[in-house]
Order: C-alpha cells, then sequence, then structure tokens
C-alpha cells in the first residue's frame, strides 16, 4: 500500500490539500460543493462522477454533518463503487499452455515497460515466461524488449525489422507451446499515425495465432498512458472495436495529478482494469485494488 500511496501522491496531494482548502472557508454551502466538483473534475473523474459524488458529500453533510476527513471517506467511498465492478485481477488459466497475453497500446503507453513488469512478476510466481517483439516495424521496440528479457532473464523472440509481425507471433506461440511456457507476452506495434493500418495488423495477429491456438490470446490488455487525460477515453473506444481488448493497464500514475482518469475509464466502459504503472522500475506495477485506490487517491 505504500508504494501504492506514493505512486498516487501528485493525486492525492492535490485533491487532499483541495479538500482541506474547502473548509477554510466560513461555511460549506453550495458554492463549496461546486468546488468539490471542480476538483474532482481536475482530477479527471469526469464530469459525471465529479457531479454526483459532490451531491453525495452533500447530502451527506446534511443529513449527518461531514468534517474534512468524514468528506474525504465519502469521496473515497463513492470512488470505490464506481472501480469495484471493474477492478480485476488478471486470471492466469494454467490449464492454457501457453496462455497467450497480447498487449497492445499507443507508441509512448508504457507498453514495453509494462511487458517488462510483468514478466518479472510471472516469473518471481514460478512461471515460465516468453516473450515475443512482435513491433517488428522499430527498431528501438525490439531492442528495448530485448533489454526487458535480459534484465527479467526470460527468453525472447525476434524476428528481422520489417517481417511481418503476425508471422512472428504465430512462431512464437509455437516455440513458447514446444518449449512449455506458461505464460507468452506478445508485445505489439503502437504507431497511431495510421490507425487502419494498425488494426488490420492487431486483428491478423489474432486471426493467425488462432490457427495454433483457437482460444489464443487469452488475453488481450490495453496499456494506456494516465498522463494524457481524458484522450485516454478515445484510445480505449478505438483499440475496443477491432483488437477484442479484455482488460486494461493504466500507466504512469506517478507521473500525473490527474489519477481519477481511471473512474472515468470505468464509467464509460465495463472493461476489467488488471494492473496500474506508478513508475519506471521493475517492481513498480502494482494489482489495482479499488479499496486500495480509493484510499490512496484522497490521500
Ligand atoms: P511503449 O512505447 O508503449 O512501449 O512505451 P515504453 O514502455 O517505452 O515507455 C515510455 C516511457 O514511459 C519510458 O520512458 C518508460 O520508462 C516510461 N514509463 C512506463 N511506465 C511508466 C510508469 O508507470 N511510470 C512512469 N513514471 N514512467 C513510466
Amino acid at each position: 500500500f505504500a508504494r501504492l500511496r506514493k505512486g498516487l501522491s501528485r493525486t492525492s496531494e492535490k485533491l487532499g490539500s483541495g479538500i482541506s482548502d474547502l473548509f477554510t472557508k466560513s461555511k460549506f454551502d453550495a458554492a463549496t460543493l461546486d468546488e468539490l466538483e471542480d476538483l474532482l473534475i481536475q482530477a479527471d473523474l469526469g464530469v459525471d462522477a465529479a457531479m454526483r459524488i459532490s451531491q453525495e458529500v452533500g447530502r451527506q453533510r446534511h443529513e449527518r454533518g461531514l468534517d474534512e476527513d468524514g468528506v474525504r471517506k465519502v469521496v473515497a467511498a463513492e470512488v470505490e463503487k464506481s472501480l469495484a465492478g471493474v477492478a480485476k485481477p488478471l486470471e492466469i488459466d494454467a490449464s492454457k499452455k501457453p496462455f497467450v497475453i497480447l498487449m497492445a497500446g499507443v507508441n509512448g503507453s508504457g507498453k514495453t515497460t509494462t511487458i517488462g513488469k510483468l514478466a518479472q512478476k510471472f516469473s518471481a510466481e514460478g512461471k515460465k515466461v516468453m516473450l515475443a517483439a512482435g513491433d517488428t516495424f522499430r527498431a528501438a521496440a525490439v531492442e528495448q524488449l530485448n533489454v526487458w528479457a535480459q534484465r527479467t532473464n526470460v527468453p525472447i523472440v525476434t524476428k528481422e525489422i520489417g517481417a511481418d509481425a503476425s508471422g512472428l507471433a504465430y512462431e512464437a506461440v509455437e516455440t513458447a507451446k514446444a518449449a512449455g511456457v506458461d505464460i507468452l507476452l506478445i508485445d505489439t506495434a503502437g504507431r497511431l499515425q495510421n490507425r487502419t493500418e494498425l488494426m488490420q495488423e492487431l486483428e491478423k495477429i489474432t486471426r493467425v495465432i488462432k490457427k495454433v491456438d483457437a482460444e489464443a490470446p487469452h488475453a488481450a490488455l490495453l496499456v494506456l498512458d494516465a498522463t494524457v487525460g481524458q484522450n485516454a477515453l478515445s484510445q480505449v473506444e478505438l483499440f475496443q472495436k477491432t483488437a477484442g481488448i479484455t482488460g486494461l493497464v493504466m500507466t504512469k500514475l506517478d507521473g500525473t495529478a490527474r489519477g481519477g482518469i481511471l473512474v472515468a475509464v470505468a464509467e464509460k466502459f465495463a472493461l476489467p482494469i488488471h494492473f496500474i504503472g506508478v513508475g519506471e522500475g521493475v517492481g513498480d506495477l502494482e494489482p489495482f485494488i479499488a479499496a486500495d485506490f480509493s484510499r490512496a487517491l484522497v490521500g
């Protein structure tokens, strides 16, 4: 919890001090509730959630009186309610060998880093992990994934730059199967300049790996950068349509005071959120747990 609290400190400091400031006024009235709503909007919770939560604070304050800590608790409880339905652990079905996880997301979202963090986490749990460098478009992406493979001591399947990504994914699933790998993490390209091409490539990868295993990929995770704010919503929309996304990972929560974006995403899409990234280090990946996150968010 300490790591989570630290990771969310930029948001919680802003939100927390904002809530404290509400109590420096001579009275707590409708204007104060508007200020609370603004604070929540600034933290990127989205207008609907911000309005609902400030109304609930107003209602409970009217009913039973709320001090500063009381307001914090109501905000946390309401955030938790929004997140409870989507905060779900990623379940790895051990009977699938390999359990294939397709990793999608736009360049810079933290996809490669998240793959490295997941490789470390799964290896530490005693699972046999393999990586596939499916972004065959960018030499830097392949190199970076190679660095993570070495750092986490897991094997990696690569091909030359410009090679067909679906062909590589196919080979990777076959190789992983033959090697008795438990979890195969497949990186994919994330260039947003050509959306149609990007989506077609993701579709093709999915289609082609089904030739090795009809149920693969067993999970398709979209990696989102929390610092892009409400743009995250349009990214989910884009990928959800074609890439068959089954769950989300939100990165860089340590780099923003707008950590409430998870609430906006949770309310707009019913997609499970599995993990959050709270730093660049290999250990900076936290399971997404509604109660812990909500508590850490308000400080
Ligand atoms: P990709 O292009 O999607 O594969 O993105 P990368 O994994 O290369 O990440 C882009 C940058 O974001 C790198 O500098 C990472 O170190 C950084 N990054 C990734 N995840 C996090 C995170 O949770 N917190 C912070 N602060 N930085 C992150």
